[in-house]
């Protein structure tokens, strides 16, 4: 114990999170004592974990990546119903009372971009069907959308989301043909470094589509140059990265991040 407060990201690899520059910018920027750390987590040893920091009191919590975002809903407090709506948590915190608590700021990061658009009834695409995808899904339920398209290897499994945030729609495979969708979306990893690329026919999409891919390594995928390329509007992973990330600082820390930084922290991102 050192008395300076810190949260941490937890997931097995850790190694390429980004998570402790965004938090560390903000904490200097804010003159604030604190500190954020990466933890590599195995799966086996999550529940160890949760109960070692559940009695360090100068833990602030941590945020939960790949493969944990499920498994840890058993081992935290879920005040907000999250198993029961998105299914998967990103952001655990520690309350001054001792109790743990499990949230998630993916939705909310996610939906931040968009949150000037009419959605309601629109047509959409969605590529992908794991954690990044109820995410999405949740928020675009929320957001009143109208027909779903998801685009995914397992259809199974996307088929059963659809269900879940009960929204209308279809599921088709990845090699399937657009269809004239206002927003497409991809929260698979496809296109991130070290994975198959993306490839998508885009001219189906409607003229004024936006195209928003969560994969942040590389920034411009594949997909974001293509839609460029057809002259659509685009948003890039680091949207969601910073806005979840924001949401999440503001918890473990009792302050929103400074105003008017986002450029700066964006370039430190990629630089
Ligand atoms: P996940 O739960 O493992 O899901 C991966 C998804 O990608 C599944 O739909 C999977 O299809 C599909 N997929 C993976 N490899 C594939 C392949 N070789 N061929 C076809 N489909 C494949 O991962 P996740 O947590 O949802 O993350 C997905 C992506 O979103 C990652 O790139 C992650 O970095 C990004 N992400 C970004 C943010 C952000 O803040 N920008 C936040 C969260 C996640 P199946 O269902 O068939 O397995």
């Amino acid at each position: 114990m050192s008395g300076i407060p810190y949260a941490e990201v937890i997931g097995d690899p850790i190694a390429q999170s980004k998570s402790p520059l965004i938090h560390k910018f903000w904490l200097d920027a804010l003159g604030r004592t604190g500190d954020y750390r990466r933890a590599h987590i195995k799966a086996d040893a999550l529940a160890a974990f949760i109960d070692q920091r559940r009695t360090d009191p100068d833990w602030r919590g941590c945020n939960v990546t790949i493969p944990h975002k499920v498994a840890v809903m058993d081992l935290v407090d879920d005040p907000g119903n999250i198993r029961g709506t998105i299914g998967a948590m990103n952001t655990i915190v520690r309350q001054p009372d001792g109790s743990v608590i499990g949230t998630n700021t993916d939705a909310a990061g996610f939906y931040a971009p968009l949150a000037e658009l009419d959605l309601d009834g629109a047509p959409v695409a969605v590529v992908g069907a794991g954690g990044a995808a109820r995410a999405v899904l949740f928020a675009l339920a929320r957001a009143g959308v109208g027909h779903v398209t998801i685009l995914n290897r397992s259809p199974l499994k996307a088929m059963g989301l659809l269900a879940t945030f009960g929204l209308k729609g279809e599921v088709v495979g990845l090699d399937a043909q657009l269809p004239p969708a206002a927003l497409l979306v991809n929260s698979s990893s496809l296109g991130m470094t070290g994975q198959p690329p993306l490839d998508l026919d885009l001219s189906p999409l409607a003229d004024d589509a936006i195209v928003y891919d969560l994969v942040y390594a590389p920034l411009q995928t594949g997909l974001l140059k293509a839609a460029a390329a057809r002259g659509l509007d685009t948003v890039d992973g680091l949207d969601m990265l910073i806005g979840q990330a924001a949401l999440a600082f503001e918890l473990f820390f009792g302050a929103a991040p400074p105003e008017g930084r986002d450029e700066e922290l964006r370039a430190l991102l990629t630089a």
